[in-house]
């Protein structure tokens, strides 16, 4: 078999969504050669907020304000969650490095010390840890249950004013809605949020837009709109338009695809190609994996003619769940795809979900994944680490049941830290891995 391309590098890691993304991110920073493989992951479905730790699962649900005194007693209830191998200092460190970076390209979030409540697309409240800073407003707008108008769109699939409007009006009564056409879409029957995301870039669009919303507007002290202000330049667009309707504005999530989303992928994307010792190879997921007698695993990437290989000294898989493709179930078991690695699941008799799909317990299945030693390499059933260069991060990682949790983000990026952290000891310690 020839390849069309044959890369070798010092870190590969399979899997460009949170966990992977901040994997790349920590990695090039020590100035590790780092190729990212993969396409998009589960966070162009995520809200754009950052989840550290909110909710125990169990038969009464706890719900905590302060996340780091939830982190405290974790262990307790859940001895092997992937946060009992990290200190809180660790993954401080390691969301406020990411949070600087995005920053730095102009991507801001916003937060407190304990956990804020955040209004979801559905009209429910979610509580999260950092709120982009498009959304942070809405935050005091809502605690504050401020006058607030929120503006939608005719047409625009799976967001509905109307309906938030009912699901808050109870605890909110001071929010109004009006609905409108959003500039140069008529005709169209359907619209997405992505699509008018990408035309607020155009000044004409933002023009046109400020000039309908602005006679809307009565005494409110707020303006909603769904998360569409913008994909590259949000902060500047969000701005722009303060200015001309003289009211503070924030977004609302949307159902997926989600624009706050894409712009934490797009920004992370960004900044990592501004670092030499960065490649990337998308499009092609890892088909096959081999071990070379020297420890080095040779990545298959796509199938038959148009394959292509990367070698490297040090592997992370990042490849998420289901969604991403990480875990695969059939009837009998649960799979990790590109090792074939070892996976903690349910019983056959545990059985892989409650009957209720909102059970306060969870649902066995969303714990299943992959068991790490204290660097995050995947152990087998006797604990014994599978190859001492493979580490595995974020969602696809054992009992975290991010859903219910709330600890998607945090886990992602603070896994992805302490397992570069271990990559880069070795590697200084050999001054430079030679391949
Ligand atoms: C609907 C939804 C809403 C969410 N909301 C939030 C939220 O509000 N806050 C929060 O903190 N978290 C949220 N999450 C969770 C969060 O998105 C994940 O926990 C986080 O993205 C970590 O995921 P990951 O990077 O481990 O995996 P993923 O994001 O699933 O990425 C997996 C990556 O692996 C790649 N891949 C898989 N197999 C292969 C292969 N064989 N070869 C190459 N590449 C491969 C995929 O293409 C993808 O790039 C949400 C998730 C979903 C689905």
């Amino acid at each position: 078999m020839s390849y069309q391309r044959e890369r070798q590098t010092e870190l590969a890691v399979i899997g460009s969504g949170i966990a992977g993304l901040s994997a790349a991110f920590f990695a090039v920073q020590q100035g590790i050669e780092t190729v990212l493989l993969g396409g998009a992951g589960s966070s162009d479905f995520a809200s754009g907020a950052l989840d550290l730790l909110s909710t125990f699962p169990g038969e009464v649900i706890t719900q905590w304000d302060d996340p780091w005194q939830a982190l405290g007693v974790l262990p307790e209830f859940y001895p092997n969650h992937p946060y009992t191998h990290l200190q809180p200092e660790e993954i401080d460190l390691a969301l406020n490095q990411v949070l600087q970076a995005l920053e730095r390209k102009g991507l801001g979030y916003q937060g407190l010390e304990r956990n804020v409540q955040l209004i979801t697309s559905l009209g429910t409240c979610k509580q999260t840890y950092r709120v982009p800073e498009s959304m942070w407003p809405g935050v005091k707008a809502f605690q504050d249950k401020s006058p607030c108008l929120l503006v939608d769109f005719h047409g625009l699939k799976d967001f509905s004013g109307p309906w938030l409007r009912s699901t808050l009006a109870r605890e909110w009564p001071a929010i109004r809605t009006e609905r409108i056409d959003f500039p140069e879409t008529r005709g169209h029957s359907e619209l997405f949020a992505v699509r008018l995301a990408q035309s607020l870039e155009s000044e004409r669009v933002r023009q046109k837009l400020a000039a309908a919303v602005a006679p809307l507007i009565r005494d409110e002290q707020f303006l909603a709109f769904p998360a569409l202000l913008g994909l590259y330049s949000s902060r500047a667009i969000r701005a722009e338009l303060e200015e001309r309707l003289g009211v503070p504005i924030f977004e609302i999530p949307t159902m997926p695809p989600s624009v706050p989303g894409l712009r934490f992928l797009e920004t992370m994307s960004d900044i990592l190609n501004g670092y030499s010792c960065f490649r990337r190879e998308s499009g092609k997921r890892v088909s096959h994996i081999q071990r070379e007698a020297t420890g080095q695993i040779v990545l298959t990437l796509g199938d038959g003619e148009f394959s292509s290989r990367v070698l490297s000294r040090q592997v992370m898989l990042a490849t998420g769940r289901f969604l991403g493709g990480g875990l695969q179930a059939d009837p009998e078991q649960i799979r990790e795809v590109v090792f074939d690695l070892p996976v903690v699941q349910p019983s056959p008799d545990q059985g892989w979900h409650q009957e209720d799909f909102f059970d306060p317990r969870g649902h066995q299945a969303n714990r299943a994944g992959l068991e790490v030693d204290s660097v995050f390499r995947p152990v087998d059933t006797q604990g014994n680490v599978v190859y001492e260069n493979l580490y595995a991060v974020g969602s696809i990682l054992a009992h975290s049941d991010w859903m219910r949790m709330k600890c998607g983000a945090g886990v992602a990026i603070a896994s992805a830290f302490k397992a570069v952290q271990s990559i880069s000891t070795a590697y200084n310690q050999e001054d430079r891995f030679s391949l």
